[in-house]
């Protein structure tokens, strides 16, 4: 089966848009778009992106954004069992790759054990295309050999996170949902051990008309002189030194 073959009737196809920008787009998420029956969609999706879509597509919302009214998760499984049941095509579409903080897992778990027939497209996660459109390389020879992917909805006190081993092994980090606890986050890297010095880039809305960039210090983020509003990508680590911007 080719990624891009032309989804069965009662088959779900999980797709990443990446993060916004339509060129972003896989050719297999736009040949699924383009002939569905629905589209499931999450809030992180472009207008752009939606209007690839088949004309005849019912659009469905299912979006999830930090502080706002939330489709549950539950509701959204429901909702693409009781689509697939009914023999639609469906388009689960989700920003970024739907297996990166997506929750994507959530719902192949559902749609398993509903024996529903589904398969995954993955996408360009917004972790990794942000510092590229920001002119940042992620592994940088003289830098790092290793690099963490983090969310930072567990800068709490109930965190998973040990704090002290993520610093000791990956130079750079880069935190999904960190927005709301950035001064936190700082804090307890700069408690683990990190420099205080640390350069840290703040990369909202990558790939949307609003995107822009802030830059500072790991201390700063500590102390609420470095803030941003999401969606935003927060790269930490020496890499963001060699940034070369490449868009104007
Ligand atoms: N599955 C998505 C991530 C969903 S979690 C992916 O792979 O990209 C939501 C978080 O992703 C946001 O809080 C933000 O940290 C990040 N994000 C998603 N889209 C973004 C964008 N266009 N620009 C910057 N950050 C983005």
């Amino acid at each position: 089966m080719n990624l891009s073959d032309p989804l069965k009737p009662g088959e779900v196809a999980l797709v990443g848009a990446g993060p916004g920008d339509v060129g972003l787009l896989t050719l297999a998420a736009a040949a699924l778009l383009g002939d569905c029956d629905v589209v499931v969609h999450d809030a992180l999706v472009s207008d752009a992106i939606l209007a690839l879509a088949d004309t005849s597509a019912e659009k469905v919302f299912a979006g999830k954004r930090g502080g706002r009214p939330s489709a549950r998760q539950r509701d959204i499984c429901e909702t693409l069992i009781r689509l697939a049941r009914a023999g639609k095509r469906v388009v689960r579409l989700k920003g970024g790759d739907p297996f990166v903080f997506g929750r994507g897992g959530e719902e192949i778990r559902a749609l398993s054990a509903a024996g529903i027939r589904f398969r995954v497209v993955p996408g360009i996660t917004a972790g990794m295309a942000a510092p590229a459109m920001a002119g940042i390389p992620l592994t940088d020879r003289g830098v790092n050999a290793s690099l963490a992917f983090l969310t930072g909805q567990e800068a709490s006190e109930q965190s998973r996170i040990d704090w002290r081993a993520l610093v000791a092994a990956f130079p750079v980090l880069v935190v999904y949902m960190g927005m709301r606890n950035l001064a936190a986050i700082a804090e307890r890297l700069i408690k683990a051990g990190m420099d205080a010095d640390t350069p840290v880039a703040i990369l909202h809305g990558v790939g949307w008309p609003d995107e822009w960039h802030a830059f500072g210090t790991l201390a700063e983020a500590r102390d609420g002189r470095l803030q941003g509003a999401s969606p935003a990508i927060v790269v930490i680590g020496d890499v963001v030194r060699e940034r070369r911007p490449w868009r104007n």
